[in-house]
């Protein structure tokens, strides 16, 4: 079998750039042992944990608003999940039949060269491939570590996780970690983080991390310097050990997680085929190809910028440099593109903010907006956070942002526009915000610089 562009992986950082070489008259065949697309975004990831998180933001303002004491009905939430998930997924499958240039098989890709693979037993020949494999939930090494969950069982499609944990020990201090502590807390479960280091949200700006962990509610239990030293069941629930200060403590939860981070997935035969990095992700330029020029790598497993709208971006820059004849028409500047942590409060960010500027010695003038004299944030009494925008000092030309507290992952879009376009502070200000929206934060932040 013979095919000009060969997608592997149904995800974020495949099905765009299958679509759009289609939509150029190109012959694609995508493959993704899933039998669906959307990838893990859609099957355990982005989709199914925002659902969770909207149902469990709604119970808890019922409850602080409304003085609502009804239980949450857990199991309920998580069919509310597999319905939106099966939503997308037909979705998925009715863009499917308008792109009819593209044939999706159900199967695993093994590459035998940079020409040719197996799909299904068979042996397809291809002229360029672009490898959105992804990452998988990495397992921490701690005796006990195969009882904990992971987000996967958490939010996957019609996972058998329905009864809502009295307590939880979430293990780790990245974004998914913390999402999860506050989605689970907003449910009445009471959680405990356990962080390895001295800080969590390391890869985000160590200001906006420590802004949001203030707004976080205290009801969350945070211990740093706390590596887990091991799991044990104990009847129904299970014992965590950990070291705190150089002593050993212990917490009893119904279920642990370990948050611990990704590790890329590379299909098996490509290790010999393209350059991989130490730390085993595909190795890519901006134009996302790899050291093989017909390959392409997008999406989490190149380890850029691990999002889906990321994916998406790189995706779609993958199949315009295909069609423009394996060129380099197309590159991705992963600092444009903006990133949320969906915590309840959420925080956001573009560009370039405090710590990056000063570490580049750019000189650059800030001005900020508190939430707390947001009509909005009034209405639902979250009037915790800041926006705080950053703009060169000379020019005024908008640089980044970050926005701590509600809406942060809507307004975020709106500054991103601005960065990305290179607006400064005058034509960002001559913007009528509507009232009464948030974003009108965005318009007293800047009209405090003019
Ligand atoms: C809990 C959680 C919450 C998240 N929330 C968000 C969020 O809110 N916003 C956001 O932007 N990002 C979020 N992410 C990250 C997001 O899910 C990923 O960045 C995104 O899915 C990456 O897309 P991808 O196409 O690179 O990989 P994936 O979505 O992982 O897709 C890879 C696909 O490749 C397939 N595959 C693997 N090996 C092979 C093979 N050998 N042959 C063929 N196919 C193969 C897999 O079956 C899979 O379907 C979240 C992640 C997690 C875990």
């Amino acid at each position: 079998m013979k095919t000009e562009v060969l997608i592997v992986g149904a995800g974020g950082g495949g099905y765009p750039g299958a679509f759009r070489l289609s939509e150029a008259g190109m012959e694609v065949l995508m493959v993704d042992p899933k039998g669906e697309l959307g990838g893990n975004c859609l099957y355990s990831g982005c989709i199914p944990s925002k659902t969770i998180r909207e149902l469990a933001q709604l119970h808890w303002r019922n409850r602080r608003l409304l003085d609502s004491r009804d239980p949450p009905d857990f199991n309920k939430i998580q069919e509310r999940k597999d319905s939106v998930q099966l939503t997308r997924f037909v979705q998925h499958r009715k863009e499917l039949t308008v792109h009819k240039g593209v044939s999706f098989v159900k199967g695993e890709v093994k590459f035998i060269n940079n020409h040719r693979a197996i799909v299904q037993g068979e042996e397809v020949e291809f002229k360029y491939a672009v490898v959105a494999t992804g990452s998988t939930p990495s397992r921490p090494h701690f005796p006990g570590a195969e009882l904990c969950l992971t987000s996967d069982d958490l939010y996957s499609y019609r996972t058998s996780f329905r009864k809502l944990p009295q307590e939880m020990v979430i293990v780790g201090g990245g974004y998914v970690a913390l999402e999860t502590a506050t989605f689970f807390n907003a449910l009445g479960s009471k959680v405990h983080i356990l962080v390895r280091s001295d800080r969590a949200l390391r890869s985000i700006d160590p200001d906006l991390g420590g802004l949001l962990l203030k707004l976080l509610d205290p009801n969350i239990d945070v211990r740093y310097n706390s590596p887990i030293l091991e799991v044990s069941k104990v009847g129904e629930k299970y014992e965590v050990l950990f070291s705190s200060s150089g002593n050993k403590d212990k917490l009893t939860a119904d279920v642990v997680v370990v948050a611990t981070g990704r590790t890329p997935v590379v299909p098996e035969g490509l290790e010999k085929v393209i350059e991989i990095t130490q730390r085993g992700f595909i190795k890519v330029t901006d134009s996302m190809r790899t050291s093989s020029s017909n390959i392409f790598a997008t999406g989490d497993v190149n380890g850029l910028a691990p999002y889906f709208h990321t994916a998406v971006g790189m995706s779609v820059a993958a199949a315009n440099n295909i069609m423009s004849g394996n060129i380099d028409s197309d590159r991705v500047d992963v600092r444009g593109i903006p990133v949320t942590v969906f915590t309840i409060p959420p925080a956001s960010y573009v560009g370039l903010t405090r710590s990056q500027l000063r570490t580049m010695n750019i000189p650059f003038i800030e001005t900020s907006f508190q939430l707390g004299d947001d009509s909005m944030a009034q209405m639902y009494d979250e009037r915790g956070g800041e926006i705080r925008l950053f703009f060169e000092r000379s020019s005024l030309r908008f640089l980044g942002a970050w926005v701590v507290g509600i809406h942060s992952g809507f307004l975020i879009n709106e500054l991103t526009q601005a960065v990305v376009n290179g607006l400064t502070a005058r034509q960002m200000s001559n913007v009528a915000e509507q009232h009464p929206t948030t974003n009108e934060a965005i318009a007293y932040a800047v009209r405090k610089l003019i």
